[in-house]
């Protein structure tokens, strides 16, 4: 049924991503050395430019500017079509003092991508979209486990439920874009990406396989684990199966049909606005996509392998959120080709970051309802009855406000996202020099 591949250069290859990701996280915590260590090795299996990058971040952290430069310059001589390299050797140019060369990356920056003048706001706008729209808050939820009055219960029922909603709805949505599904498409044997299938997802597939008469060869591929402690971290424990004495992970086949250089110009950034690396030339499908639909993303009641969650770019994750707003339906947004989602995505993001979620009022009202309501629930634990009610009515005016503005800006925002789609055939606006 399924075709076993060369365990070690499997292995190796996830390797290679393990010690990448090592390494980009021990930069975040500020463990340059460690972080240029884990680096370094990961080149050794294979020298990738994204590699070159996140060392050249490590070396920056660290203070050594010269060995940053060099390191950003070998990312660039590797890949010279990313705009996010040219705008990090161009701030490292402006740390040293060269304003000329930082003009020249400048400008190469924007030919390559003239969104880079305002990338900013634009990074900030996606950081702040994407924890709206997440299952995960940095707002602790209030405490109504002893709360004694029910009008106060149905209170913190209403703001919770207000809270949320923005959250969590949007993220097991498939995305529905007029794209070649560049998310599920590998460079690398699709293990090395994260996707492994579950022994309840792979029943489901092999199922499905066997009612449509396919065959699984094609579909499922296996990988031996060697029992590397390091290669385990990589994959989810409980995806992990057990066959004979052997300990193995399954995961989807890559057909053949790479991306043409025509596609890859369209291809859109990840959530952050960042270049999808793992998107080149030698990207193949998933075996599983089929006619731009993932086949197994429902199968066995599980929503999607749990990494191909994760891979929304931003055009998709925009765009299914605007469906979930109900400011521009799907329809629309799937007559509309992927190069102009691409621009209206990034567009939409700001309004709607600036408009609805960081808008000064709505904020102020939100914190409002919720000191209100901390002060009520204080006051009811201590049973102090009577202030209760007073504070509930305070926080129902403040509620009403919040809710009458919000209906308002909303308004405001399908307006705006309306005219960013009429404008489609106006040529886009000049780029900003920074
Ligand atoms: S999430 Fe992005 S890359 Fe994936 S199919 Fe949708 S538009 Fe394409
Ligand atoms: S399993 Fe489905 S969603 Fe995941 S990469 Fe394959 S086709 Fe795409």
């Amino acid at each position: 049924m399924t075709k076993r591949i060369g365990n070690k250069t499997l292995d190796l290859a996830m390797m290679e991503k393990y010690l990448h990701s090592q390494g980009a996280a021990l930069c975040g915590e500020g463990r340059f050395d460690e972080a240029i260590g884990m680096l370094r090795d990961a080149i050794s299996i294979e020298d990738q430019p994204y590699t070159r990058y996140q060392l050249s971040q490590a070396y920056l952290g660290k203070g050594d500017l010269e060995k940053a430069i060099e390191e950003i310059s070998r990312a660039i001589a590797m890949n010279n079509c990313i705009p996010d390299y040219y705008y990090e050797r161009k701030e490292m140019w402006l740390l040293k003092g060269d304003v000329k060369k930082a003009r020249i990356d400048n400008e190469k920056m924007l030919r390559l991508d003239k969104y880079y003048s305002r990338i900013r706001d634009i990074q900030h706008a996606a950081r702040v979209f994407r924890q709206a729209f997440s299952t995960s808050t940095s707002d602790r939820p209030l405490d109504a486990t002893r709360v004694r009055q029910r009008a106060l219960r149905e209170a913190i029922d209403t703001y919770t439920q207000l809270q949320q909603a923005f959250r969590g709805n949007v993220e097991y949505s498939t995305c529905t874009l007029p794209c070649p599904s560049y998310c599920c498409h590998f460079s690398g044997e699709t293990v090395t990406h994260g996707l492994s299938i579950g022994p309840w997802k792979l029943r489901a597939i092999r199922n499905f396989l066997r009612d449509q008469k396919l065959a699984g060869k094609d579909f499922l591929r296996k990988m031996k684990l060697s029992g590397e402690p390091r290669v385990l971290q990589l994959i989810l424990p409980h995806h992990t199966v057990r066959e004979g004495d052997d300990l193995v992970v399954y995961f989807p086949a890559r057909h053949k049909g790479s991306l043409s250089n025509a596609i890859l110009r369209s291809a859109p950034k990840d959530i952050h606005y960042k270049s999808l690396v793992w998107i080149n030339k030698r990207a193949k499908p998933c075996a599983f996509l089929q006619d731009r639909r993932c086949m197994i993303h429902d199968l066995g009641d599980e929503p999607g392998l749990p990494s191909c969650k994760e891979f929304l770019c931003m055009t998709g994750f925009v765009s299914v959120v605007l469906d979930y707003l109900g400011v521009v339906n799907k329809e629309r947004v799937a007559s509309t080709a992927l190069e102009d989602l691409n621009q209206i995505a990034i567009e939409a993001l700001l309004i709607i970051t600036s408009e609805l979620i960081e808008h000064p009022d709505l904020t102020k009202h939100r914190k409002t309802m919720r000191t209100l309501l901390k002060k009520a629930i204080k006051e009811d634990n201590q049973g102090n009855k009577n202030l209760v009610s007073p504070l509930l009515k305070r926080y129902s005016i403040a509620k009403d406000q919040y809710e009458y503005l919000f209906a308002a800006q909303k308004e405001h925002v399908i307006k705006a996202v309306e005219e960013l789609f009429l404008g489609l055939a106006s040529p886009p606006p000049p780029a900003k020099q920074s």
